[in-house]
């Protein structure tokens, strides 16, 4: 590992005014420490931000919550309020990692962790995202387990946090302060897609950091999130769904929020799959047609064509779990 520089902030102003070129922000080091060690990741200096005074998960006007970056993975999953009004993001949470790795990973960290492209984490082999230029290996190689939605030539990677899938159809509010001041960042929205140049994972500014997590009111509606992945647990999620649904007495969708993990470089909101179903008669019908509007998107690679196939089951089998 290269040698590095490293200085706990006080408070966020400080963290941001310590951050030059060459920096990074440390939190729970679950995800940064593996890269540094691997040697994909190379900074200066550390500012760790992990023990920063946003460690509150706490009620807002109007209903909502506000969670701070610094909360940890274990504490957000346990919290009351957490699992009884947004249980989707309660059993997110508590799909990912393990036990020890949540009791250390931060909400911040959480969105920002990198994705686990096998090519990304080899320093050895080529790859877009960590040496623009050098060309995708995973497009002719590995793939199985990567994109198959808003993809492009330069880049098929996955975003690996289960918790972003579940903010993504919460419709969370990303708090950050930086050099040009703070401002908020909606999701789905502050991660991108790879375009020409997948190096940048999010739309975040060099030294912004995040502050909080700020969610609405939940919607009304029974809610939860699953996960298909290789093996029960510490496995990231091959497809994974956020989904909530809400149908009236005449049996009329209501209101339908559906997000996807796995499948694209950002958490997907499967938002024409929400189009098709509000509105409709529940059933399996409405089921299908809904999975077949967002999957109309899919343009799966030679190896991982089944992931339409599972995202299809897996829609149609959480709304016809979630409907009553
Ligand atoms: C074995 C293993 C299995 C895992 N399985 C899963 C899984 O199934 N699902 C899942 O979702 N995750 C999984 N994870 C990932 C884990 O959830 C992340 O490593 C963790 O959430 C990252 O949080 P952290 O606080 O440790 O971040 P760090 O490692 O400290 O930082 C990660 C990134 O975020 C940046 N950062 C951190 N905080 C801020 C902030 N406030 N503002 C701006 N930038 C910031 C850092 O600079 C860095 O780039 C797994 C991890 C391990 C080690
Ligand atoms: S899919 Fe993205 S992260 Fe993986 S090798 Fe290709 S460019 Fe790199």
């Amino acid at each position: 590992m290269r040698p590095f520089d490293y200085v706990r902030a006080g408070d966020g102003r400080q963290a941001v005014g310590l951050h030059e070129p060459g920096t990074m922000y440390l939190a729970g080091g679950t995800n940064l420490v593996d890269l540094m060690r691997l040697g994909v990741a190379e900074p200066d200096r550390l500012v760790d931000v992990g023990r920063l005074p946003y460690d509150r998960i706490e009620p807002v006007p109007g209903g909502g919550v506000r969670i701070g970056a610094t909360v940890r993975n274990s504490d957000l999953a346990a919290h009351p309020d957490i699992r009884r009004r947004y249980p989707m993001l309660a059993r997110a949470v508590l799909s990912g990692a393990s036990g020890q790795v949540r009791n250390m990973a931060t909400v911040g960290g959480n969105l920002l962790q990198r994705t686990r492209c096998g090519y990304f984490q080899d320093i050895s082999k080529p790859c877009n995202k960590r040496a623009p230029g050098t060309g995708c290996p995973a497009i002719p190689g590995e793939h199985h387990n990567l994109a198959i939605i808003g993809h492009s030539d330069s880049c098929v990677a996955t975003h690996p946090s289960d918790m972003a899938v579940a903010l993504t159809a919460l419709d969370a509010r990303v708090h950050v302060t930086g050099p040009g001041g703070d401002r908020v960042v909606p999701m789905p929205g502050l991660h991108r897609l790879p375009g020409t140049d997948p190096q940048r994972d999010t739309v975040l500014e060099p030294g912004e950091l995040i502050t909080t997590v700020e969610l609405p009111a939940p919607p009304v509606g029974r809610s939860t999130y699953r996960k298909v992945r290789e093996r029960a647990s510490f496995a990231f999620a091959l497809v994974s769904i956020a989904a909530l649904l809400d149908i009236d007495s005449d049996g009329i969708v209501r209101e339908c929020r559906l997000a996807l993990g796995g499948v694209a470089h950002v958490p997907w909101r499967a938002a024409r799959a929400e189009d098709a179903l509000i509105g409709s008669v529940a059933g399996e019908e409405a089921y299908a047609a809904a999975a077949d509007a967002e999957l109309a998107l899919a343009r799966p690679l030679p190896r991982n064509a089944y992931k339409v196939a599972l995202a299809r089951n897996l829609i149609t089998s959480t709304l016809r779990e979630l409907a009553p």
